[in-house]
């Protein structure tokens, strides 16, 4: 399982160090988890720096390190400090609540962030809400202009809304981050639970509710969103992947956030045109070679049937992704 909206760092009087949040996670089962620093919030940039790196190295490569953009880091050295910092981020986020001037429609500022999350190729996450300056509609031109960066709308706040620009715009997700399990369910019901990241705000819910054990919180969520979408919609949702974090070594162009871009953008082709129950993988064996493919085998043996494959880099760096179908059991 991978969560794609965790935190560490200091929320106003509780504070979350790296090797606590990994305990939750390891606790619950999650493999893999989006993580961004609550401690941004103080703007203390070394303070976010040092507590990032701890989590990059104890995690062992599990998180996808998040990038949390303040307005004033556009125009302080914040910015380039955090991308030169070497974490290799993998996604960038921005929080329009707590900023609601800065990150206005067509302000310089979104435009910004925008631009780099392009020049990056990495998703760009957005906190929506009911709240002056979140409502999700106010990033649709954003959306339009840029069909190559991906959004996601946190908490997927209010619904109709984001419904509604998922349907228009491929390039935008949701996640389920403190969202009521019937809305969960709602986004399957207009077929869009292949677009929906599983997230949960972990460990957030220890300021609001101080009496419950974050794991129970975790289990709950988990026996909650089962109680209300069919299993094939639950098993869409956990095995969403935006990216995937297969490192290549000493390679100039195939960086990860490349291959992570390719693989998303390949995602997205094979649900098209394959049906919402498709998954890609990179090829793990003999690039064109589909006969015992090591890759193939382990999808078959989950009840997949191999379908597609696309290759993509040049000359030695080259790399293919599969494409699979779940097979359906008549
Ligand atoms: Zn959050």
């Amino acid at each position: 399982m991978i969560d794609y909206h965790t935190h560490i760092g200091q929320f106003y009087d509780i504070y979350t160090s790296p090797s606590e949040l990994i305990r939750v996670l390891d606790s619950v089962g999650v493999k893999r988890f989006a993580c961004s620093s609550t401690t941004i919030c103080e703007g203390n940039y070394d303070k976010v720096l040092s507590e990032m790196s701890e989590l990059v190295h104890i995690s062992e490569n599990r998180v996808f390190p998040v990038l949390w953009i303040l307005p004033q880091m556009l125009s302080d050295d914040g910015l380039l400090r955090f991308i030169n910092s070497g974490i290799p981020w993998r996604m960038l986020k921005i929080h329009p609540q707590l900023h609601p001037l800065s990150w206005q429609c067509g302000s310089r500022n979104l435009q910004k962030v925008v631009r780099l999350a392009k020049h990056l190729n990495l998703p760009l996450l957005i906190h929506t809400g009911e709240s002056p300056g979140c409502y999700p509609s106010l990033f649709e031109r954003a959306i339009r202009h840029n069909p190559a960066v991906t959004f996601i709308l946190a908490h997927g706040r209010p619904l109709d809304e984001t419904i509604s620009l998922m349907q228009k715009y491929p390039n935008v997700l949701t996640d389920t981050a403190f969202m009521p399990v019937e809305h969960i369910a709602k986004f399957c019901h207009f077929g869009l639970a292949h677009r929906v990241l599983w997230g949960t705000d972990v460990p957030i819910q220890r300021y609001y509710n101080r009496k419950e054990d974050i794991m129970t919180y975790y289990k709950k969520r988990l026996c909650g969103l089962r109680d209300v979408v069919s299993n094939e919609h639950y098993e869409i949702i956990m095995s969403n992947i935006i990216y995937n974090v297969q490192i290549v070594k000493n390679s100039n162009i195939m960086d990860n956030t490349f291959i992570c871009a390719m693989l998303a953008m390949h995602t997205l082709a094979a649900k098209e045109a394959f049906g919402a129950n498709a998954v890609v993988a990179l090829n793990a064996g003999e690039l064109g070679v589909y006969e015992n493919n090591p890759t193939i085998i382990e999808y078959e043996q989950k009840g997949y049937k191999f379908c597609d494959a696309n290759m993509f880099g040049e000359g030695l760096e080259r790399m293919e992704t599969l494409t699979f179908q779940k097979v359906n059991k008549s």
